[in-house]
């Protein structure tokens, strides 16, 4: 259950409306937006009787009664107008492209600044740089608390914002203690509920701060990977980009099984911006422009890529995956080619293709 509303409710009336929800086990959870706030019931919030006692308050206008698994994230929620920013780019308004280095090298960091200002040159709008890494491999290279520092100054050199993954509290206090503009939850942590509820805990505060929620790592149903950003969201900040990066098992011949398809899906059912990751979906450098670009036609808002200014000299997954700055570039001009064509021919759409376009 949503009230939706232009104006802010005061402390005296959310007081008077925790008063009501709270006996039926129910809390409520403000969402503040630029133009609009809405506040959500959270719990188990079908009870008549509450509803009607919410509803006869003089102060409430309206209350939204749609009943879904996800209804901050569902499509019919009132959070659908909530309009994203990531540096200059606002989600849906141009094509977002997030790239860099799979892995922050601590002993090479002139790498990163490298690939950081070549990044920003090929046309990206946010560097990402691995910090803490999840590997398969307990003796591969963990990451290092360092590479937080490399990243930072790479933001200060490039003024651009930066992303890294979290796995952790303790990382994720780190990270924003740091300023870190965008957390990661990896494919691995994916449905980590209780990491998902500590990071929505923690930016519940921070408008500003965006999540970037990779799908889990097997193929699970589109409503697990919405239900697992509606646990962030439940804390108040509805600032997540849902990250399609491939399923295993994979498709021979590439690392996982490339799902950049699901967009629609995706849109159909939720106002969340689709960010799709093409380098872990294939897996190797010479199919990632490919896969981006069939990403952006399938209706991605944007795009994570790996890229390094030298793969063969990267760590983690960069030699096999990153793109050359160059292919980088030419990539991102025709994706945003295609992303504006894309965009011209929704207009003309006929209605029938509202949900899915
Ligand atoms: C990564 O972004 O480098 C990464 C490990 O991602 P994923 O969680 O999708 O495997
Ligand atoms: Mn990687």
């Amino acid at each position: 259950m949503i009230i939706p509303k232009p104006a802010r409710l005061t402390p005296d009336q959310l007081a008077e409306i925790t008063a009501i929800v709270e006996p039926f086990g129910c809390r409520i959870q403000p969402i503040i937006g630029a133009v609009r706030s809405i506040y959500a019931i959270v719990g188990d919030e079908r009870d008549e009787l509450m509803i009607n006692r919410i509803e006869g308050l003089p102060f409430i206008e309206r209350v939204d009664k749609m009943q879904s698994a996800y209804k901050l994230m569902d499509r019919r929620s009132s959070l659908a107008a909530n309009k994203i920013k990531v540096g200059d780019v606002t989600l849906g308004e141009d094509l977002l492209v997030i790239a860099g280095q799979c892995t922050i090298d601590p002993k090479n960091p002139s790498y990163f600044y490298e690939t950081a200002h070549a990044v920003k040159e090929a046309g990206a709008n946010s560097i990402r740089g691995g910090v803490w890494k999840p590997r398969t491999n307990p003796y591969s290279f963990q990451g290092d608390a360092k590479s937080l520092d490399i990243l930072m100054e790479a933001h200060r050199r490039t003024g651009l914002p930066v992303d890294a993954e979290v796995m952790d509290e303790h990382q994720l206090k780190l990270a924003l203690d740091a300023g870190v503009h965008m957390l990661q939850i990896g494919a691995r942590n994916a449905l980590n509920y209780s990491l998902l509820r500590a990071i929505g805990a923690a930016i519940a505060n921070r408008p500003s701060t965006v999540v970037l929620l990779k799908r889990a790592i097997h193929m699970g149903p589109i409503s697990e990977f919405i239900s697992a950003a509606e646990y962030i969201a439940a804390y108040g900040n509805p600032n997540i980009l849902l990250c399609p990066r491939g399923t295993t098992p994979g498709l021979d011949g590439y690392r996982n099984h490339p799902d950049e398809s699901i967009t629609p899906l995706l849109k159909e059912k939720t106002w969340a911006p689709v960010v799709v990751d093409p380098s872990h979906s294939v897996g190797r450098a010479v199919y990632v422009p490919a896969c981006a670009l069939a990403a952006v036609a399938y209706g991605a808002d944007g795009l994570c890529i790996e890229a390094h200014v030298s793969p063969s000299k990267g760590i983690g997954d960069d030699p096999k995956q990153a793109l050359t700055p160059e292919v980088l570039a030419y990539t991102i001009t025709q994706a945003r080619h295609l992303w504006a064509t894309r965009r011209e021919a929704r207009a003309h759409a006929p209605a029938c293709l509202a949900a899915a376009k």
